[in-house]
């Protein structure tokens, strides 16, 4: 699918203002959040076009799909900056090691091994968060927030992997306060990681989507992730 880039420029400019008026409404800096654009489903052509208006970091859920647009996109005037968002089997981490910049959805140790054992060594370090269940849904993935600590502690072992911090996807829920409320769950479990690991680089608290970005910046998310917004609807789900 390819969206006329007018109407991308238009969309990326109307999410980067929501942001803007996210930040300025909760006291924060702009800088303190940053976008990235989930371009799962749409053709590398759309990634272009985007970048084109300055955005460089883009998500994608599906590894051989990332995989494909990563290696169209190799060698543009911009270096793009890619990040896994999806599921990761066994089989899949050599290629996320190989092609991605940022993994969002590390939840099991041996998932973490594969990937700093496979991460070639003229790259630098993956920059990896912990994907966290943190509205307990049954058949999500994510680790319980009660692990977070223990598995935080050996993925920050690993040499290959740079740990930067935690990942949610709530399910949705209605109304401003109840988003926020979810959302600062996740924020309190950060700031306990952080002080109890004492790691600079544990920095990334990544939540919010197009239906709850606002929500998210409010309770200290310091990376959104948008799809739609930015895209339009997609014709199959993630
Ligand atoms: C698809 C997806 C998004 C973007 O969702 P939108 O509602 O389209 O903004 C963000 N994060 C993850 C993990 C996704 O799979």
């Amino acid at each position: 699918m390819t969206t006329p880039d007018h109407l991308l420029h238009d969309k990326l400019r109307a999410v980067q203002t929501r942001i803007a008026a996210a930040c300025a409404a909760s006291g924060r800096h702009a800088q303190s959040v940053q976008l990235l654009a989930v371009s799962k489903t749409f053709s590398a052509e759309d990634v272009r076009q985007v970048a084109a208006c300055g955005q460089r970091d883009f998500g994608e859920n599906y590894i051989q799909e990332g995989v494909d647009k990563i290696t169209a996109l190799h060698g543009d005037a911009h270096a793009l900056v890619w990040h896994c968002i999806g599921p990761i089997q066994s089989n899949k981490t050599k290629l996320v090691a190989e092609h991605f910049d940022w993994v969002h959805t590390v939840d099991r140790l041996k998932i973490a091994q594969r990937l700093s054992d496979q991460r070639p060594a003229h790259l630098v370090p993956l920059n990896v968060c912990l994907q966290v269940n943190i509205d307990g849904g049954e058949t999500k993935s994510g680790i319980a927030p009660a692990e977070v600590l223990t598995l935080a502690t050996e993925v920050a072992k690993l040499p290959r992997l740079a740990l930067r911090g935690l990942m949610t996807i709530p399910d949705p829920v209605e109304g401003f306060e109840a988003q926020v409320a979810l959302h600062a769950k996740a924020r309190a479990l950060f700031d306990e990681v952080k002080v109890a690991l004492n790691l600079p680089q544990f920095d990334t608290l990544s939540m919010g989507m197009t239906g709850d970005l606002e929500a998210a910046i409010h309770a200290g998310s310091t990376m959104v992730r948008v799809g739609t917004a930015i895209f339009g609807g997609r014709t199959y789900v993630a």
